[in-house]
């Protein structure tokens, strides 16, 4: 239902923040009278620093403004030509640190609730008929590695600018983290098939199964199946360890291990499906990012009766968005802050016991910008658990730098590329996403690939 912008419906601000956080809270049930009413808090800023804040530029205040008069098709249209993942985005972006962190409403009572809207008018746009949107007009052919969100977002442009692209995936399913790290809970499979079946429809193509570096050479894309140019987007899949003693016992295992098993292999379904995970009574997970918040939570669905999160520093300090922290709290997962683990203790069968741990204390700041924990002398506990998971970061994979010649990688172990182009010391060769920044996030990673997708375009069009 329209709903037209008059002094009338504008709320007081204590009614609009009683509003906000009913829409926010209320995922399922509403409809366009409620998505309506949110987007009629939005002022129209006349410079709307909500898109400064967008990693993708998407033109806020124009589609709060077409749900505002009730023209859903029109706001679909608006999102999709600036962010081709919208359903995704609107699920996971972080933007209470992003778009809504800047939003001038903040001021007042509340930010308008810019990624619900976002999921809200993608999640309709999936009941309407699929509107495929482009038609290739170039033949210059481009390979893209890796279905991530870099990778599908980059492969989506370059369809949109008229090329056939072809993405290579090493899994034997698309969509990287999005399909193996965040669970079915957070990012339901269908709503990243549907996206995923957008790109397919506007001509992008997807193989799956093959592994740049060892089933095809980066070299031969370029040089033998004739691609004009390719994008790197392999993410940064590498789990890091902490190198304490009792890692190597059974029981211990990376998240990234953890939840490929139950997201992408269907160890919940196990034994109909091949690959088992093994989840005990009393998990710990070691981390405080998005992955450890998955993890425990994972952990929690899979059966453990106690799910508990270790962290060396504190609550204000965690990397995780502030929406999963708080689902964590409602469900249970208990929180050992300023906890450092020291020890995996196992049995004399080599399975896990316990966790040997010592207490911190906050200091000054060290390089990363966050207080530094420091050690309390005599302070050691044992945490009793048999399960020890481990969520303190990934690096990119280092098969594809070492097969091929011309990248260089930082002491990080990333890519090596221009931060707006995407442009590697290699010719013809574009990188971005976690590949390039280390792990980050969806937005982010999306964002280079459409950055890179141009710039791809710019250097191919003069030979037009
Ligand atoms: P990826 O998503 O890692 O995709 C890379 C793809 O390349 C993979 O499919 C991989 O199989 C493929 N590949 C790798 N090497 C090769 C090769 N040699 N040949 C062919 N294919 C290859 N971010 C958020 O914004 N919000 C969140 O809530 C959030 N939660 C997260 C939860 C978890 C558990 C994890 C692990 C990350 C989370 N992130 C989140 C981070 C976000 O998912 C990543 O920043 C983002 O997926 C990076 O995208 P990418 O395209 O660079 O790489
Ligand atoms: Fe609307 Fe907030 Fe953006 Fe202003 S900053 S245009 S109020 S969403």
């Amino acid at each position: 239902m329209p709903v037209k912008r008059t002094e009338k419906t504008r709320m007081p601000a204590r009614e609009a923040r009683v509003r906000a956080r009913d829409f926010q809270e209320v995922n399922r049930g509403y409809t366009t009278f409620h998505a309506a009413f949110e987007a009629e808090r939005c002022l129209r800023c006349q410079e709307p620093i909500c898109v400064d804040g967008c990693p993708v530029k998407i033109p806020i205040p124009d589609f709060i403004h077409a749900v505002a008069i009730g023209d859903m098709a029109g706001a679909a249209k608006i999102l999709r030509t600036s962010n081709p993942l919208p359903a995704i985005c609107g699920r996971v972006c972080p933007q209470e640190i992003q778009c809504e962190s800047e939003c001038s409403m903040v001021k007042r009572c509340e930010s308008v609730a810019i990624g619900h809207l976002e999921r809200f008018v993608a999640d309709w746009e999936r009941t309407r008929p699929l509107a495929v949107m482009a038609a290739t007009t170039r033949k210059e052919k481009i390979a893209v590695i890796g279905a991530g969100p870099s990778g599908l977002v980059c492969a989506g442009e370059l369809a949109r600018l008229g090329y056939p692209v072809t993405i290579y995936e090493a899994l034997h399913a698309p969509g990287g983290v999005l399909r193996y790290g965040i669970p079915e809970f957070r990012l339901p499979k269908a709503v990243l098939d549907w996206e995923i079946g957008v790109l397919k429809a506007t001509g992008v193509e997807i193989v799956c199964n093959v592994i740049i570096g060892k089933t095809l050479a980066l070299d031969e894309l370029l040089d033998k199946h004739g691609y004009a140019a390719v994008f790197i987007g392999t993410g940064a899949g590498l789990p890091q360890f902490l190198g304490i003693p009792g890692e190597n016992l059974n029981g211990v295992m990376s998240a990234n291990e953890f939840l490929t098993r139950i997201n992408l292999m269907r160890a919940y379904e196990f034994p109909e499906a091949d690959t088992p995970v093994r989840v005990s009574k009393r998990v710990a997970v070691i981390g405080a990012g998005n992955t450890a918040m998955d993890a425990v939570r994972t952990a929690l669905r899979m059966g453990a009766d106690e799910a508990s999160i270790v962290y060396r520093r504190s609550e204000k300090e965690m990397g995780a968005r502030v929406e999963e922290y708080h689902h964590a709290l409602e469900e249970g997962v208990k929180f050992h802050w300023l906890t450092n683990p020291l020890e995996v203790v196992g049995n004399a069968e080599g399975w896990v016991t316990g966790l040997r741990c010592q207490r911190m204390k906050l200091g000054e700041p060290d390089a990363s910008g966050r207080a530094r924990p420091i050690p309390i002398v005599g302070s050691e506990l044992l945490l009793p658990v048999d399960n020890v998971i481990l969520a303190i970061g990934t690096t990119p994979n280092p098969l594809l730098t070492r097969t091929t010649a011309g990248l260089l990688t930082n002491k990080k172990g990333c890519l090596v590329a221009d931060e707006q182009t995407g442009q590697t010391p290699k010719a013809r060769v574009f990188a971005g996403g976690d590949a390039v920044t280390g792990a980050a996030t969806v937005i982010l990673a999306a964002g280079a690939g459409k950055r890179a997708a141009q710039a791809i375009h710019d250097a191919l069009a003069p030979r037009r």
